[in-house]
């Protein structure tokens, strides 16, 4: 039996290969709807594309002579079950590393002990395993250069081939109806994320390292929602970049994300803590504001700030942000609203299609100050200068923001200073049209910095020695 969780594919899948090899094989999806009840759950855009990623695994099964089996309820309940209807010797999966999917994995394997069904862990998700890379005194890597070094001296397996053919008991299977219907934003499963692949390698990837953080320009390659739910693997993206062969500029810059990647989700395996908590113990007591309504705000993308609301307002639309846009809008929720990083994790959980644990939390995190790599706790985006330097002339603002489209260039990243003439030729009245700037960035600033200090400083006191 070959357990679906976050590996929506049949190809460069080690667990239905090894299990396809061995004689029949049942491919399960378990439905959990205590999962689903999760807060970082109520994300309908990400659940659309679930299903619609099922539905297209399911039919790539079909292709190959089986289908996909899907069941609600309790994993530890439901997979011995289906196991003993199938009369499976052995259940394999691929390993995942979030805390949540660790705890679900030690219950099933328990209950599948029980049966004396064996539980057998694939690799898949990631590049380079936890496991061969150990970190200085084997307890990983704290700082993402240091582990960059060491990934890249790994040899990363070839993409493994699909089964040619599946064969296996017929069960009976549940609906999908747990999850929203329709189209998801973007198309759904692995043809879907090797077509884009292909394409990005063939045209987009030479141009990645110059354009990666140009708003504008919108270079990245937009496979984030696929590898989240597994429809295509870092070991397939290396491979269309040129792995095992030297890697030219372009793919080797896309390769090292994959590597940031994994890196997030070694530090969730070793550091199960920092889903809940700040990674700096230092950084654990900062006195955030409760501001529901700058939340609200912020969300809403009408903060005043034209680079932080078009890239919530990209969110809104798209259920996908540029990396370079995460970074404005999240470094605005914490050091300028004064909002815990964990609220606007949770905000980005519910609406990103690619909404993943380690790597939400990992970016949130660095964002924050609080993580890994942190940039000093004095360090502040400002929303106006990445406008002025990641999108000069306020093409992506305008996309995402069209009160602000009129707006004269010299005045698209403040447009609070247009007078009121400006205001009347660009047809958007600040404060009618379009908000004042909710707070003062400058004198946020300093609060933030004053803020991270003294939660420094108490830390400091409470230290021996
Ligand atoms: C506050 C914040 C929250 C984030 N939340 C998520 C999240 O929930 N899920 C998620 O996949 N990424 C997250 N990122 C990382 C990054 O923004 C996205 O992976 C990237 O924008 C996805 O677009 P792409 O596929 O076009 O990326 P590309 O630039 O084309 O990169 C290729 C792949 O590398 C990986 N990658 C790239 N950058 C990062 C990074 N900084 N950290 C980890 N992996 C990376 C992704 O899998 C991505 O698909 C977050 C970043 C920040 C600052």
């Amino acid at each position: 039996m070959v357990w679906f969780r976050r590996d929506l594919r049949v190809a460069d899948h080690p667990a239905l290969a090894t299990a396809a090899a061995r004689g029949d094989v049942v491919c399960l999806f378990v439905l959990e709807p205590k999962l689903l009840a999760r807060r970082h759950h109520q994300a309908p855009e990400r659940l659309r594309f679930l299903r619609a990623g099922l539905t297209a695994l399911d039919a790539e099964l079909r292709e190959l002579g089986a289908r996909l089996v899907v069941r609600r309820g309790d994993p530890a309940e439901v997979v011995p079950r289906v196991a003993r209807e199938a009369g499976a010797g052995a259940v394999h999966f691929t390993r995942d590393f979030s805390p949540y999917a660790r705890q679900r994995g030690r219950a099933v394997a328990a209950a599948l002990a029980r049966e004396r069904v064996e539980l057998r862990d694939f690799g898949g998700d990631i590049a380079v395993e936890p496991g061969a890379l150990p970190g200085p005194k084997g307890a990983g890597y704290q700082v993402f250069t240091a582990f960059f070094r060491a990934w890249g001296s790994h040899t990363v397996s070839p993409p493994v081939d699909p089964p040619s053919r599946l064969s296996g008991p017929a069960l009976g299977s549940d609906h999908l109806d747990d999850l929203p219907d329709g189209r998801p934003k973007v198309d759904a499963g692995p043809s879907a994320a090797l077509a884009l692949l292909d394409e990005f390698a063939r045209t987009g990837v030479d141009a990645y390292s110059q354009a990666r953080d140009d708003l504008a320009q919108d270079a990245t390659s937009r496979l984030s929602p696929y590898l989240r739910l597994g429809m295509c693997t870092p070991s397939q993206v290396g491979h269309a970049l040129g792995l095992p062969g030297a890697l030219e500029e372009g793919p080797a810059a896309l390769w090292r994300q994959i590597a940031w990647r994994d890196f997030y989700r070694h530090h969730l395996l070793r550091r199960p803590e920092v889903a809940r908590v700040a990674f700096r113990p230092e950084l654990r007591s900062i006195a955030w504001e409760r501001d529901d309504q700058g939340l609200a705000a912020w969300v809403a993308g009408e903060t005043g700030y034209p680079l932080v609301d078009a890239g919530m307002r990209q969110l809104a639309q798209e259920g996908w942000v540029h990396n370079r846009a995460r970074m404005v809008v999240a470094s605005f929720l914490v050091k300028d609203l004064l909002i815990d990083w964990r609220r606007g994790e949770t905000v980005f959980m519910q609406r990103l299609l690619d909404g993943d644990p380690a790597s939400n939390n990992g970016g949130w995190q660095w964002t924050a100050g609080t993580g890994t790599d942190a940039a000093p706790y004095f360090r502040v985006l400002s929303p106006i200068r990445q406008a002025e330097r990641f999108d000069p002339a306020g093409t992506y603002v305008r996309r995402y923001v069209p009160e602000l489209r009129d707006v004269p260039d010299a005045r698209i990243h403040k447009p609070w200073k247009m007078t009121p003439e400006e205001q009347r030729a660009g047809g958007c009245r600040i404060g009618a049209d379009y908000p004042s700037p909710r707070v003062d960035h400058s004198r946020r600033r300093t609060e933030a910095v004053e803020r991270y200090r003294s939660a420094r400083d108490a830390f400091a006191e409470t230290e021996p020695g």
